[in-house]
């Protein structure tokens, strides 16, 4: 059973057949995945609107499986997360993100900071902190230029969340809540915890100029980042339109279509060397 997805991505689907089998099937190939050399990752720019200046990148894991095309994370992460695959993955994720950065700047470009996706479940085990400071160490990437990105949840859901992220703080990596405002969370962990910037949701920004509702909860997302001091980022910007709404009110940095796809390793580097937009 296999579908074809937006963005020309082809992808299995176990819904389609309805049994557990299958499952069973694409969870023992996700779990070979690495050492079959399918997993791999894309890098999507991060920009400041008024200058196009290059001020980061995310990175993006990928699954190219010979059997089921390419796989897109929303369905292979979750199923990561349910087997437990997902420590490993984001473990392989961090360190490939690591060493780019690395590889990057001995082929001459400088990315500034590298932000990386992390899994509530990767919290569950409490070794998160060796593990970064491990990756950092090994890789000789300076713990200032990693940025990692947690959903609310995960604040709201693990109960050391605190700890955790004040240790990862301690090692001078910085904290990026993801998906801002989707998630249903008391804000006051704000105050409590160092995080440095919020990303606002691409479902507020995608009709930013049609929804009244959506353009008022940027600016309130907007405000709240500059009265607490962090730094505020808008997601799945896709218009000239959508970046002129966020400068004008107060919102200079970006990742969206607009400013560039996720990309490889390479194309990002032909892009971007230099410093310049192209
Ligand atoms: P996310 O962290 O919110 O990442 C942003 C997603 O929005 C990415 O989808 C990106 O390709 C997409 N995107 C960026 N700009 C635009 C735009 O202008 N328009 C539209 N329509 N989409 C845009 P992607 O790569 O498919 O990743 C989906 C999700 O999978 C991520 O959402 C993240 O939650 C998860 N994910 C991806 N890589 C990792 C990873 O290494 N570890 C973990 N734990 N999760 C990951
Ligand atoms: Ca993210
Ligand atoms: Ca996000
Ligand atoms: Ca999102």
């Amino acid at each position: 059973a296999k579908g074809r997805g937006r963005n020309g991505y082809q992808f299995y689907a176990p819904s389609m057949t309805g049994d557990g089998v299958d499952r069973l099937r694409v969870e023992a190939m996700l779990r070979r995945s690495i050492e079959k050399n399918e997993i791999f990752l894309n890098f999507q720019p991060q920009v400041e609107i008024d200058t196009g200046r290059l001020i980061g990148v995310e990175a993006l894991v990928r699954w190219q499986s010979p059997e089921l095309g390419l796989v897109p994370p929303i369905r292979f992460i979750s199923m990561a997360e349910d087997t437990g695959f997902i420590n490993q993955l984001g473990k392989w994720v961090l360190h490939e993100s690591c060493r780019q950065m690395v590889r990057w700047e001995q082929a001459g470009l400088v990315v500034p900071k590298i932000a990386v996706n992390l899994s509530v479940k990767q919290f569950e085990r409490g070794s998160i902190v060796s593990m970064v400071s491990a990756i950092l160490a090994e890789t000789g990437l300076a713990a200032e230029r990693l940025q990692l990105e947690v959903t609310e949840s995960v604040i709201m859901n693990t109960g050391d969340a605190l700890v955790f992220i004040n240790d990862l703080h301690a090692i001078g990596a910085g904290l990026a809540i993801d998906d801002f405002g989707t998630g249903y969370s008391s804000l006051a962990y704000l105050k409590q915890l160092p995080v440095q910037t919020l990303k606002i949701d691409r479902s507020f920004i995608k009709d930013i100029s049609t929804d009244v509702n959506d353009e008022a909860i940027t600016i309130a997302i907007i405000q709240l980042g500059k009265s607490l001091n962090l730094s505020v980022i808008a997601e799945g910007v896709e218009t000239a339109e959508q970046a002129e709404f966020l400068l004008r009110n107060g919102c200079n940095l970006a990742q969206g279509y607009f400013f560039g796809k996720p990309v490889l390793p390479g194309e990002l580097l032909a892009r971007w060397i230099g410093g310049g937009q192209k």
